[in-house]
This record gives C-alpha cells, structure tokens and sequence, in this order.
C-alpha cells in the first residue's frame, strides 16, 4: 500500500518531544525539531567501505605484507563487519554530521548520515 509521505510521517507516526525518545530502542521515529549546533572540531565526513558503508580502519603496514614489496599505507584499510571480515577494501568518503538538535522541551544529539547530507548540504564528502 503506497502511502504519501505526509501520511508516513505526519498522520501514521508517534511523535514524542525529544526528551521522550528511547535511544536504546531501535526504530524509526519522526524528529521535529531546529539544528542548533553543528560542531566545527570534528570531521563531517568517514571512510566507508565500499560492501557495508561502515566505517574502515586503517590497517597497519606491518600485517601480512610480503617483503620487498611496495605498498602505498594511505590505501589500506580494512572492514572489521562479520559480512566483510578484515578484508582489505577500498573506501569511499562519506558526509556524517554531528547534530545538537532541540525541540521546546530539550536537545539530543544526532547524526546526519550521506544520503540526506549530500541533499541538504548539495555537495558530496
Ligand atoms: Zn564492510
């Protein structure tokens, strides 16, 4: 059954003030509220793999690397998702943007993920 967006999110969904939201609970909830920070002393952005979109670490040149051979550190990382397993992948920039978002009664701290930065913001990582 389609339903309009205004029917998914304003006629279909519980909202609650921002104090009332269960962060321990996994589901999707509808926020109406102002973006009131967004801090300047991280990065907007990770490494993604490229499977999962998770984010990559970097591995140490040090593991597994057979003598005599010239590996560039900076394109070695590797996914630690069960799905992926250590492999070594390539990566993707993401946005992730740090929120401090407040309704009338309080604030919580969110995050913007990719798809809907790159929409806000009109530029990718
Ligand atoms: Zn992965």
């Amino acid at each position: 059954m389609y339903l309009s967006m205004y029917d998914e999110y304003v006629v279909r969904s519980e909202f609650n003030n921002i104090v009332e939201v269960n962060l321990h609970q996994v589901k999707s909830a509808v926020i109406v509220g102002t973006v009131r920070l967004i801090p300047q002393n991280v990065p907007w952005y990770y490494l993604a793999c490229r499977t999962c979109n998770r984010n990559v670490t970097k591995k140490s040149s040090k593991d597994d690397q057979p003598v005599g051979v010239l590996v560039d550190e900076e394109d070695i990382y590797e996914c630690k998702t069960p799905s992926c397993n250590n492999n070594v992948i390539h990566y993707l920039q993401r946005l992730r943007l740090p929120l401090a978002v407040q309704d009338s009664i309080g604030t919580i701290a969110l995050t913007l993920f990719d798809r809907d930065a790159s929409k806000l913001l009109k530029t990718s990582a």
